[in-house]
């Protein structure tokens, strides 16, 4: 029998009788757990879920967020899997994309569809986000954990059981981090008390601006906490694909592309061949699961057009003279999207054509720059890329001589704001090439001179 409060796994027996309750299944005179949760009691067994979906119920009161607007009306994100369409007729207000309204569910179809009403427009304060399974933890018995933050913080708050949170006023940049701690331990005991002694023991004076704008906040940070001219993390790889001739992987913020390099071999069907040179086919494509709406894994219309752009930037990197004739064909494959995948798969490609020893004039490297809220920024992420406002435009350049080998543009900027952001993407490119050396290099470091086993080979030799 398990412990009190453990964290159990679905199909995981919690008790060797059948009991009837939240989050558990019974099989054969035996308990088992439905999901991956957290077993609370052996004696009143449930096990509560650590994670998943908002699943809404009538008399919720929950935080809506206005993502999409048409003639008629509003499509709201509650954090459930059906996004619930407000008429504009039904609602005396008028709403806009990034606003926040209080909601209440008046009814949940059998299909789990919410119908909504419009309780107040949510003004000048902070959203957050927490699992909405942790809702229960963020308020607190009777209350308690609400008050306690509202009491030491001087904010107000209003907690959706959808799971995201409102607050004006006090001390935001504490409750932010409040809430992390919240939802992460949520299944810990006296949290209230835990809670208490953190907020005595921080640092006040923390002067913070009520106002946070919906792309920037009062210090000019981004709503990922990036500045003006930050670019997410960047993680590479190479020679991840043993089968392939060459291959890489990166991680951009959240995106991720996988890369495979096949050649230079025969290009089939023959007539495709060119007599002169190499033809570089590349394939970009996005996983199904890739995107929040199924994907549909035949290649579309984009798909078709970033591959080409692609392919002719690459062709600017690569001695194609070498290899007539042939096909050097790229596959790169998005696991994970958050705008910007192209430039992280051509970031892939070309490491992995670089890994298969094709050769190069210089590495391709790029990045998505544009503006978002009324500043040129860079590296928008989906929140960004989704503004009213949004111009993105990916670069991709040769760093030794500065060429630009991709430039997509998809909204007006002005003459000044252009060459600002070509600058950045520019010394962005340049970064970016210092990191793909750095890794296609360290992948034979061991080779040259590190290498006990193989000096030891050496030696004996001669
Ligand atoms: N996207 C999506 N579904 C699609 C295509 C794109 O959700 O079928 C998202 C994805 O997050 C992608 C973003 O929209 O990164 C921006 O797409 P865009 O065409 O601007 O290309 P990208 O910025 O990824 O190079």
């Amino acid at each position: 029998m398990i412990d009190m409060k453990t964290i159990v796994v679905p199909g995981e027996q919690v008790a060797d009788k059948p009991v009837n309750s939240f989050g558990v299944y019974t099989y054969n005179n035996k308990t088992y757990s439905k999901q991956l949760g957290v077993l609370y009691s052996v004696e009143h067994i449930k096990v509560v879920p650590l994670t998943g979906k908002y699943m809404p119920k009538e008399g919720d009161q929950i935080i809506g967020l206005v993502i999409q607007e048409d003639l008629y009306g509003y499509i709201l994100d509650i954090k459930s899997f059906r996004l619930p369409y407000i008429h504009k007729r039904s609602i005396k207000t008028e709403l806009k994309v990034g606003d926040l309204v209080l909601c209440n569910v008046y009814f949940v179809n059998e299909i789990k569809e919410a119908s909504i009403d419009i309780l107040a427009k949510l003004e000048t304060g902070m959203l957050f986000e927490v699992s909405s399974k942790k809702v229960p933890r963020i308020i607190g018995k009777h209350r308690s954990m609400i008050s306690l933050l509202e009491k030491y913080l001087g904010s107000k708050i209003i907690v959706g059981a959808n799971g995201y949170i409102f607050a004006k006023g006090g001390k935001l940049n504490i409750l932010k981090d409040a809430l992390k701690i919240i939802n992460k331990y949520s299944y810990v005991d006296n949290l209230t008390e835990k809670m208490k002694v953190y907020l005595e023991n921080i640092k006040w004076g923390i002067n913070m601006s009520e106002k946070e704008e919906w792309y920037f906040n009062s210090k000019g940070k981004r709503f990922d906490d990036r500045s003006q001219f930050e670019h997410r993390p960047i993680k590479l790889k190479v020679g991840v694909i043993k089968r392939a001739d060459g291959s890489a992987f990166v991680e951009w913020g959240q995106n991720k592309a996988i890369a495979a390099v096949y050649g230079p071999r025969e290009m089939l069907p023959k007539h495709l061949a060119d007599p002169n040179k190499a033809t570089i086919r590349y394939h970009y494509r996005m996983a199904p699961f890739s995107v929040p709406d199924r994907k549909n894994p035949r290649p579309g219309r984009r798909e078709i057009e970033i591959s080409k752009v692609s392919s002719e930037a690459l062709s600017k990197a690569v001695d194609l003279k070498q290899f007539p004739n042939t096909t050097i064909d790229v596959f790169v494959t998005i696991l994970d999207a958050n705008a910007g995948t192209r430039i992280t798969a051509l970031i892939a490609g070309s490491l992995a054509l670089a890994d298969a020893g094709i050769p190069m004039t210089d590495l391709v490297a790029g990045i998505a720059v544009g503006k978002a809220g009324g500043k040129v920024i860079s590296d928008l992420n989906k929140h960004e890329e989704d503004a009213p406002d949004a111009v993105d435009l990916p670069i991709a350049m040769l760093p030794n001589t500065d060429e630009v080998v991709l430039m997509q543009m998809d909204g007006p900027l002005t003459e000044k704001e252009f060459y600002e952001v070509l600058e950045v993407a520019r010394k962005s490119c340049h970064e970016i090439k210092d990191m793909q050396i750095k890794i296609l290099k360290e992948k034979y470091k061991d080779n040259f001179g590190g290498d006990a086993e193989w000096n030891n080979i050496f030696t004996n030799q001669n």
